[in-house]
């Protein structure tokens, strides 16, 4: 089940679960889409693999599964991915 988290590892901008903004990896990375396709042209900086329109989970689940409050940040400003 995907956490949801609450906001872009990037720019730390709110993306509440029913936004259409929410941009996610296959590690549920999120970012929001401004930063996925301006900043990080698609790929997470994370680990690489590619950045997708995070299902919107419907209301009545979301009371069931409530989505994480755990906001994550990367500590030293986000960039496109590295060359590994
Ligand atoms: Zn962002
Ligand atoms: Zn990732």
């Amino acid at each position: 089940m995907l956490e949801l988290r609450p906001n872009c590892e990037c720019c730390d901008r709110d993306l509440p679960p029913e936004s259409a903004q929410a941009r996610i990896c296959t590690y549920e990375c999120t970012f929001c889409a401004d930063c996925a396709e301006t900043v990080l042209g698609g790929t997470c900086p994370n680990c690489g693999g590619n950045l997708v329109a995070r299902p919107i989970r419907p209301a009545a689940m979301l009371a069931k599964h409530p989505a994480s409050t755990r906001r994550i940040l990367m500590a030293e400003g986000c960039g496109p991915a590295k060359a590994a």
